[in-house]
């Protein structure tokens, strides 16, 4: 079957100087041979798979040279998409790889669509589901760990774990066939109903797992939601500005996300903060009295992370009494700012106030006690030992929601077993879950839904 040639824009991550223009297809390298001249003279068709060629791009109508390039070629099937890729590296910017990308254009090849490179990964069997998505989240991942998170998810560390839950509801199942095709036999049904209890306990047991760790794998994809507050004037914009200043800010271009226009990602080693709403805080300064406390309490409920700023050099006050009521049982940092001028908080009052939460004193002025909060924020949410690296996290929404709905069936599976309830009922649960699991990693998924996923992909992945 002929495969049809496409080509996107595909910038390395984290880069900005260095472009690549991707094409994959059957006519990847073809279309390349007529653009481009290598130094040596020689053909793209006549050269090794995986390797690189320096030299130039040419309009074959002008005869004009476009770029100096460099020219990886890769034979299917050992590449991404298993097509033949080629992939064409112009270090100028925006400009001139969209020049390239215009030659290769008019030249045979199409336009991908966004995702399309990691749906035809996908549809040729390279990569599943849950790795393609993997693909998606790298694209999108904040910090380091974040990614570190995607690669294992890439390498197919979680598609592994869920394989096996599978393979282990297949086992019960197979037992419980056995059981419903058997039924005259007494001792198979004793003990398929202890073997079935045993295995659908282990089960829901890694299920339950792998989503406690969604909480810091969404963190790690997402963000931590991060809000600022205290009385006006302790020095809430002095921190935002600090925050963003010692640290990249992430600049994130997630299509069809408004919300990111009034938030603003920094990276706090490893951690990827998601300051909420700084557009606000930065424009009304006091959240709390903008909106009123009820209402705050609302808003700040949803953060994951709350940085509270008292004012070293004033008493403590109704208000920030206040502030600590309506942050209460939430993770909270107590920073006391302004400690380069003379102290008139009472520090006794502070800790009974602030008992459970950490407590960071400042001089944003004179930029002393930021490492000190940097070190409490990380330490809060990776307990200072968790090296993402080495655990599966689950962090795609997606995942989550399916691993929530197949908690739901092999629960209802166990209440079935104990409650002795036939058990061909119990294999309905049995086989839900069978397939919720399944969808994790595409086996058991709609073809509109994988449309839909790499519909949400940035072009040229
Ligand atoms: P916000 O109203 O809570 O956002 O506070 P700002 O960040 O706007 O700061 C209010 C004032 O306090 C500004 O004039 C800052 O320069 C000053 N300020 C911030 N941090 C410090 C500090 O650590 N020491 C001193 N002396 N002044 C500070
Ligand atoms: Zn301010």
């Amino acid at each position: 079957m002929e495969v049809d040639t496409i080509a996107a824009i595909s910038t390395p991550m984290g880069e900005g100087a260095i472009a690549i223009v991707r094409l994959s297809g059957d006519e990847a390298i073809l279309i390349a041979d007529k653009l481009f001249r290598s130094i040596g003279g020689k053909k793209l068709s006549e050269a090794a798979t995986h390797t690189i060629h320096y030299g130039h791009l040419l309009d074959p109508k002008s005869g004009q040279v476009v770029e100096e390039v460099m020219v990886s070629v890769m034979r299917g099937p050992k590449t991404f998409t298993k097509e033949d890729v080629v992939e064409i590296n112009c270090h100028g910017g925006i400009v001139s790889v969209n020049r390239v990308l215009k030659q290769v254009l008019t030249n045979g090849a199409r336009l991908a669509e966004p995702g399309e490179f990691t749906k035809r990964a996908f549809l040729n069997g390279r990569i599943d589901l849950s790795q393609a998505e993997a693909v998606m989240d790298l694209i999108r991942a904040k910090t380091d760990r974040a990614m570190n998170v995607a690669l294992g998810q890439m390498e197919g560390r979680l598609s592994k774990l869920i394989r096996r839950l599978r393979q282990e509801i297949l086992e019960i199942l197979a037992h419980v066939e056995v059981n419903i095709d058997y039924p005259e036999y007494d001792d198979v049904e004793e003990m398929t109903h202890k073997m079935l209890a045993e295995k659908a306990h282990f089960v829901r047991e890694e299920i339950k797992k792998l989503l406690q760790t969604s909480e810091q794998g969404k963190i790690l994809r997402e963000g931590l939601s991060t809000a600022i507050v205290g009385r006006p004037n302790v020095g809430k914009s002095s921190l935002l500005n600090s925050l963003v200043h010692e640290n990249k800010a992430i600049v994130t271009d997630i299509p069809g996300t408004t919300r990111d226009v009034i938030e603003e990602y920094v990276n706090v080693r490893g951690v990827p903060l998601r300051l909420l709403d700084t557009a606000g805080i930065r424009e009304t300064e006091d959240i709390v009295e903008r909106i009123g406390v009820e209402r705050s309490r609302q808003v700040l409920q949803d953060a994951d992370l709350i940085l509270l700023v008292l004012n070293y050099a004033e008493k403590l006050s109704m208000e920030d009494e206040q502030l600590f009521e309506v942050v209460k049982g939430m993770d909270v940092i107590v920073i006391i700012n302004k400690t380069d001028l003379e102290q008139q908080i009472d520090l006794d009052q502070v800790s009974e106030l602030a008992k459970e939460h950490k407590i960071v004193t400042t001089s944003l002025l004179e930029d002393r006690g930021v490492d000190e909060l940097e070190e409490a924020i990380a330490s809060l949410f990776f307990a200072g030992t968790i090296d993402a690296g080495d655990m599966t996290y689950v962090s795609n929404s997606r995942h989550i929601a399916l691993l929530h709905q197949s908690l739901t069936t092999i629960e209802e599976a166990i209440d079935g077993v104990e409650m002795g309830t036939p058990i061909d009922i119990v294999q309905i649960d049995l086989t839900r879950t069978w397939e919720l699991l399944g969808e994790i990693i595409g086996e058991s998924v709609h073809e509109s839904l994988i449309d839909q996923l790499f519909s949400q992909f940035c072009l040229g992945k």
